[in-house]
């Protein structure tokens, strides 16, 4: 039996995706890189944004042919819109087999099987922690997933991973589903997270992001002893192999000073902090809410800046909030501009049903305002990345290889992942690519790769996209490159 898995949403989603194919595979199923003759299709959802969930249902419309036409065949929806919308996917879908949340994934296997040997739809999801009565322990448990089956071929890179140290999240904000999606707040032991990043280590791994909703909250309590996530970095640090440990999303007022001089000290820890902001307006965050204040936020980007030399900060925005005025959008403007951000991921509010904003604020920004906002917002933002990247003409840098470019890999691409706002966005698919980017001067250096070298892409410490020729074999190696080039996302490299 062959299986194919779709992701969209953030890298929480995508950590689970390898775990349900880890977890399939090793029960006998193969991965597919396309939908063509796979028997068992799913979908890994998104709910943060409306259009993620309309492109599933779309999708899903799109095989009800194939689902009932071709005998034997199975549908499953898992991830955050499984969790949230449970009966709907099939009252919308009613040929769909299986509906499993993020909690659920450890029961993939069985559900699977369970569907296709009596023929009745399958569903298993975490305790809603809002709408059902159960006391927080029952509701925690319902989230928490199985220790992970870490199958390096069920990665897209064997030589990096992610690795989850916490679940859910109790910060609220008025705009996030994840908080109800995803259950409450809860760390995984330091000996569970410290024996994966050693089974990965042996694996070959070399490279590991350390996830969570806001991964700085970290805090495990034992035998009297709590651990942070500096502490937790320091234990990582220590293991053999693993030369790379960055940590996302980090919420701006669990950015301790300790955990700063952690990531500056220990060799292990990349200078790249994804911090975000959301806005940079003290009333709109106080709707949104976020606990704390836009002097706050600024004084946080200082610290990071004055304790890390070369630090790179990331950030998240929503504009178009509910009553966002123009004095507030351009508030975060400022902020942007004060912050330096090497990028920033702008959204446009999108409102979503069972969250506070939804009950109590109306989404009365026009759309074509929040256009108008979210390009103004990105036109300054990569204004200002081109002007860091620019600095970095005629330095050499390290990179670790991450494979071919996004151009030459297009065809072997093991899953399509559109990512989607969330405290974990990393590539969020609806980033205008830059007009200068990589079409122009990547190009070049593609037309020009002498024979046996194709077009690579590799990441600096401070995460920084380069790319460059180079033999495709250098996939997972650490290498120094010369920067020739540079555009606000990327990098253009000669390898030394
Ligand atoms: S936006 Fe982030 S911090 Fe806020 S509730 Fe959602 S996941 Fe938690």
């Amino acid at each position: 039996m062959k299986f194919y898995i779709e992701t969209v949403g953030c890298q929480m989603n995508a950590l689970d995706s390898e775990l349900a194919a880890a977890e399939l595979m090793a029960a006998g199923w193969e991965r597919l890189d396309s939908r063509k003759d796979a028997d068992l299709i799913i979908f890994n959802t998104c709910s943060v944004r409306e259009h993620a969930e309309e492109k599933i249902y779309s999708a899903l419309g799109r095989l009800k042919h194939w689902r009932t036409q071709k005998p034997g065949s199975l549908v499953c929806v898992m991830g955050c819109m499984a969790q949230k919308d449970k009966d709907v996917v099939f009252q919308r879908a009613p040929y769909v087999d299986v509906v499993v949340g993020p909690g659920k994934i450890d029961q993939l296997v069985a559900l699977v099987e369970a569907a296709a040997a009596t023929g009745t739809p399958q569903i298993a999801v975490g305790v809603d922690r809002f709408e059902q009565k159960a006391d927080r322990q029952t509701i925690k448990e319902s989230f928490r997933l199985y220790d992970p089956i870490r199958l390096p071929q069920a990665r897209q890179r064997t030589f990096q991973a992610m690795v989850r140290i916490m679940f859910g999240c109790d910060k609220l904000c008025s705009y996030c589903v994840v908080p109800s999606v995803r259950g409450p707040e809860q760390s995984r032991s330091p000996k569970e997270i410290l024996d994966e990043v050693k089974t990965l280590a042996d694996q070959g791994c070399v490279e590991v992001t350390l996830l969570g909703q806001t991964v700085n909250s970290y805090r495990y309590r034992e035998n009297g002893k709590t651990t942070r996530l500096a502490d937790l970095l320091a234990m990582i640090d220590g293991v053999s192999g693993i030369r790379r440990v960055r940590f996302v999303s980090s919420y701006p007022t669990d950015m301790t000073d300790e955990l700063l001089q952690a990531v500056r000290d220990l060799p292990s820890a990349m200078p790249y902090l994804h911090v975000p902001a959301q806005h940079g307006a003290n009333s709109t965050l106080k709707r949104m809410r976020r606990h704390y204040t836009v002097e706050q936020y600024r004084e946080l980007v200082d610290r990071i800046y004055e304790t890390i030399p070369g630090a790179a900060i990331t950030s998240d925005f929503i504009v178009g909030f509910s009553g966002e005025t123009e004095d507030e959008f351009l508030q975060t403007v400022d902020l942007v501009r004060y912050a330096r951000f090497k990028n920033s991921f702008i959204f446009k509010y999108s409102v979503r049903p069972g969250n506070e904003a939804s009950r109590i604020y109306v989404d009365d920004v026009p759309e074509e305002v929040k256009k108008r906002r979210n390009n103004e917002l990105l036109a300054v933002q990569n204004e200002i990345s081109a002007e860091l990247n620019k600095s970095f003409l005629g330095r050499e840098v390290e990179i670790l290889v991450e494979g071919p470019s996004k151009r030459e890999s297009r065809s072997v691409a093991q899953e399509e992942t559109l990512y989607a706002e969330c405290e974990q966005t990393e590539t969020p698919s609806e980033q205008p690519t830059t007009p200068e980017g990589i079409t122009s001067v990547g190009e070049l250096l593609a037309t020009a790769a002498p024979n046996g070298t194709v077009q690579l892409t590799g990441r600096t410490e401070c995460d920084r996209i380069v790319v460059f020729n180079g033999p495709r074999e250098m996939a997972g190696t650490f290498q120094r490159v010369r920067v020739v080039d540079t555009a606000p996302f990327t990098l253009f490299g000669e390898l030394l």
